[in-house]
């Protein structure tokens, strides 16, 4: 009989483990930790520098819900405990990432820190069933194990590879809860383009229009159509069938003009800019990019800044194969934000991604699979995190 049952070793359920006090078992049906560990390329984006009410601000709508979580545990709580695994950290444009180090180093240590604190973990044995009578009784594909609370920390729908299922909202339905339809978000672009063919790996850094918002940052050639950070940021404002504009060089009609002319040729104006293999597959597209631009019509002048600074692309959204988060699951209508208590089903808490807040790319999701986590392990009879 435990105090508490975790199910899902991601990023919420280890952070709630790593504060549990008394009998705790952390079961995941997977090796703990996957996601977190390649997450941000590896390096963990953990959080970011935006203040407080531009954070709960970029959980569009939700993000008032955090505002407790983040009241016990934030960015500084969250960096002074990575500091006391004796982790460094470094800032990229408010991104904080893990320095000199990665996310298979940040949870191994989530793992030693919660052994030390004789926590269960049991991996690779997967949670099939719960039931709540007296106590909350969980059945796994090996065993039947019995608990006073249970938390439900198995994440979203995004990347089955990684261990994403649908078993959490399962399970929490047969609990009675109700689900904000799961949907993929932060996510790449599934489009094929003859401007983008064979640049798969190549990044650059672009501006995107979307009617009165401008992106800007790296985007990812891929094998399937674009990723990269402005990408992923982008996505989070469109929907499909949306026209976006590329602007591949950053420059302004004025500026193109201007430059132009002094460059002499399209190809020389570029050549600093794009990388060859994608100048390669733009002169398909102007086979006059090498011509002095005095021979060059101004109908395909016009036509070459269309194509360089203002390309349109039909959004076609990536599916959950593809997202890194997901939007929508727990209804937060039936959750105590002050505990991410169950309104319904008493002793029954949630926390992460399986709650109807996503974030965009930025930090913003494992800091809120952090807070929650925390914020859960302190209803559960625990050490407060200043102890530690
Ligand atoms: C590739 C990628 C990179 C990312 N990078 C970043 C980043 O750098 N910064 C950032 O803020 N966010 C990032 N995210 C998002 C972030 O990783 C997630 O929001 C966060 O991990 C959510 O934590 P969670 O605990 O809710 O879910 P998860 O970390 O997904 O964990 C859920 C766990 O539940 C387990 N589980 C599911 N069903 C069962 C079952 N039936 N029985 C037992 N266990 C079960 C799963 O195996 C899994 O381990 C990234 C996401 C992806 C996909």
């Amino acid at each position: 009989m435990y105090n508490a049952i975790i199910v899902g070793a991601g990023t919420s359920g280890l952070a709630c483990a790593c504060f549990c006090k008394g009998k705790t078992l952390l079961i995941d049906k997977q090796s703990a930790g996957k996601k977190l560990s390649i997450a941000g390329n590896e390096r963990v984006n953990l959080t970011n520098l935006a203040d407080l009410n531009e954070f709960l601000k970029a959980y569009v709508p939700n993000g008032e819900f955090l505002r407790d979580a983040f009241k016990i545990f934030f960015r500084d709580d969250l960096l002074r405990f990575i500091n006391t695994l004796n982790l460094d950290i470094e800032v990229e444009n408010n991104k904080v990432f893990l320095k000199n180090s990665n996310g298979k180093i940040l949870v191994n240590k989530l793992k030693n820190f919660i052994l030390n604190r004789n926590i269960h973990l049991v991996e690779n044995e997967k949670v099939i069933k719960i039931e709540k009578k007296e106590t909350f009784i969980v059945y796994t594909s090996r065993n039947i194990y019995k608990s006073k609370n249970l938390v439900i920390a198995t994440g979203g729908l995004a990347r089955k590879k990684l261990g994403a299922s649908a078993d959490g909202y399962m399970f929490a339905k047969s609990l009675g809860h109700t689900i904000i339809p799961p949907k993929p978000f932060e996510t790449p672009f599934c489009i094929k383009d003859s401007l983008f063919e064979n640049l798969s790996g190549i990044s650059l850094y672009v501006q995107i229009k979307y009617k009165n918002k401008i992106f800007s940052g790296d985007m990812l050639f891929t094998h399937f159509g674009l990723s990269g950070p402005v990408i992923l940021e982008a996505s989070c404002f469109v929907k499909n069938c949306d026209i976006i504009n590329i602007n591949f060089l950053g420059k302004n009609k004025d500026i193109f003009f201007k430059e132009l002319e002094k460059a002499k040729s399209i190809k020389l104006l570029i050549k600093d800019y794009l990388p060859k293999r994608f100048i390669n597959n733009i002169s398909k597209k102007i086979p006059f990019i090498e011509k002095n631009i005095n021979q060059v019509s101004k109908k395909n002048i016009h036509f070459a800044f269309e194509l360089l600074c203002n390309y349109k692309i039909n959004v076609k959204l990536c599916g959950f194969d593809r997202a890194f988060v997901t939007k929508g699951g727990i209804n937060l209508k039936e959750v105590d934000p002050k505990s991410c208590s169950s309104k319904l089903v008493s002793n029954l808490f949630f926390c992460g991604e399986i709650l109807d807040i996503a974030g965009p790319i930025g930090g913003f999701n494992i800091q809120a699979a952090f807070s929650t986590g925390y914020l859960v392990s302190q209803k559960l009879g625990n050490l407060p995190f200043t102890n530690i």
